[in-house]
C-alpha cells in the first residue's frame, strides 16, 4: 500500500487565510493516520490536499510512494473520499451509487456486478442493494459511502468526520467496523476526526493540530499518556490543573513536596529546572483516601454516579474545581470534606507561561 509524503506543504487561501503554516508528514504504506483538533484547525485542507482538491502553496511537495503528484488532479490520483454528509446520489439505487466510480474507471458491466456484490456484502448492506439513497437511515448511507470509496480500489482513502452526524451508539460500532475493514484492506488512511474517543480508537498514530500547526504525533497512548504541550493535554481531555513550582529537582504544590519519579520519563527535562509550573491531569490523577494519607483535602460539590464508578466535583484544592473519579460504592455526600492522594506518575508537567 501507498506510502504518502508531505514535504514543506503550507496554504494560504485566495483571499489571504492562512490555514496551514508549512509542515511534514509522513504516512507509512498501510497506516491509518488520525488528523485530530477542533474546528477551523486545518484538518481538512490537509485532506484534501493529499486528494487534489487544493494544492499546495509554492515550496511545497506531495508524494505517493515517491511519484510527484503534487499537481496531479483528484482522478489522476486513485484516491476514495468518505464526507460527514453522504454525497451520494439520492435518486438512484445503493448498488448503481457503488458501482459508478467503476463505470467511470471503464470497469465492464460483468465485473462491476462482481466487486459491487463484495462490496456491499463486506459493508453488511447486501440485503439494501436495489433501494434508493433516499430511502435508507444515516448510518447506512455512510456504509454506501464507504463502499463506494473502496470499490474503486483507491491507493489511499481518505475520511472527513465521516461519523458525526450520526447517533453516539452508531457512532460507537461503525468505528468499530470501520477499523476492522481498514485492517482487513490494509490500506492507507487519514481520517480526520474533532473527537478525541474516535482519534484514540481509530489512529496507528494521531496528529494533534492546533491552529493551522501540528501540535504533536504520536501513538494513540503517547499523545494520551505523554502530551507534549498544554493545549494536547488540554484538547486530550487531561482537565485538572493545578499550579507548582520546580525546585531542587522536587515538585512544590503549596505545602505539599514531591520527589520525582519513574512515571515522569517524558518530562524529564523538567526535573532540573527551577520555577513555576503548571500540572494537568484526568479524573484518575487524584484517588479518594483517608485523612491520615492525604495530599490534600477539598469539599464535594456534585457527584455524578457513571455505574461503575462517580465522578466527583471538587472545590478547594486549586482554583479551578477538579473532576476525582471514587468506585461505585464509596458513600460521597455533596457538600462533606474528601481527603485524596496525588498520583504523581499521572501527571503532565510542562513550564508555567
Ligand atoms: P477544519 O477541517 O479543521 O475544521 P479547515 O481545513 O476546513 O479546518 O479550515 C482551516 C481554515 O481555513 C479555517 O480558518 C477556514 O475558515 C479556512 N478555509 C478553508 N477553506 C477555505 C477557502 N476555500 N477559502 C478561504 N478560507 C478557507
Ligand atoms: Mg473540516
Amino acid at each position: 500500500s501507498t506510502q504518502i509524503k508531505l514535504r514543506h506543504c503550507a496554504k494560504t487561501f485566495a483571499d489571504g487565510t492562512r490555514a496551514l503554516a508549512p509542515f511534514d508528514l509522513t504516512i507509512e504504506g498501510g497506516e491509518t493516520i488520525v488528523l485530530l483538533g477542533p474546528s477551523g484547525c486545518g484538518k481538512t485542507t490537509i485532506l484534501r490536499m493529499i486528494a487534489g482538491l487544493e494544492f499546495p502553496d509554492a515550496g511545497g511537495m506531495i508524494t505517493f510512494d515517491g511519484d510527484d503528484v503534487t499537481r496531479q488532479s483528484i482522478e489522476k490520483r486513485r484516491v476514495g473520499m468518505v464526507f460527514q454528509s453522504y454525497a451520494l446520489f439520492p435518486n438512484m439505487t445503493v448498488a448503481e451509487n457503488v458501482a459508478y466510480g467503476l463505470k467511470v474507471n471503464g470497469v465492464s458491466a460483468a465485473e462491476r456486478q462482481t466487486r459491487v456484490a463484495a462490496m456491499l456484502e463486506m459493508m453488511h448492506i447486501d440485503m439494501l442493494a436495489d433501494r434508493r439513497i433516499d430511502q435508507l437511515s444515516g448510518g447506512q448511507r455512510q456504509r454506501v459511502a464507504l463502499a463506494r470509496a473502496i470499490a474503486v480500489q483507491p491507493r489511499v482513502l481518505l475520511l472527513d468526520e465521516p461519523l458525526t452526524a450520526l447517533d453516539a451508539k452508531l457512532r460507537v460500532r461503525l468505528r468499530t467496523e470501520i477499523n476492522a475493514l481498514l485492517r482487513k484492506l490494509g490500506i492507507t488512511a487519514v481520517y480526520v476526526t474533532h473527537d478525541q474517543e474516535e482519534a484514540l480508537a481509530l489512529g496507528d498514530r494521531i496528529v494533534v493540530m492546533q491552529k493551522g500547526e501540528i501540535a504533536q504525533i504520536g501513538t494513540p497512548r503517547e499523545i494520551y499518556r505523554s502530551p507534549k504541550n498544554p493545549f494536547v493535554a488540554d484538547f486530550v481531555g487531561a482537565a485538572n490543573r493545578l499550579a507548582g513550582d520546580m525546585r531542587d529537582g522536587r515538585l512544590h504544590i503549596g505545602s505539599q513536596v514531591f520527589e520525582a519519579v519513574d512515571g515522569w520519563n517524558q518530562y524529564n527535562d523538567m526535573i532540573d529546572k527551577t520555577g513555576p509550573v503548571e500540572l494537568f491531569f484526568r479524573a484518575d490523577g487524584l484517588s479518594v483516601c483517608e485523612r491520615e494519607d492525604a495530599h490534600f483535602t477539598g469539599r464535594i460539590e456534585a457527584v455524578a454516579y457513571l455505574g461503575d464508578k462517580q465522578r466527583l466535583t471538587v472545590s478547594g484544592i486549586g482554583p479551578q474545581a477538579m473532576m476525582i473519579d471514587t468506585h461505585a460504592d464509596d458513600l460521597t455526600a455533596v457538600g462533606s470534606d474528601v481527603h485524596c492522594r496525588f498520583n504523581i506518575e499521572r501527571l503532565a508537567i510542562f513550564p508555567a507561561h
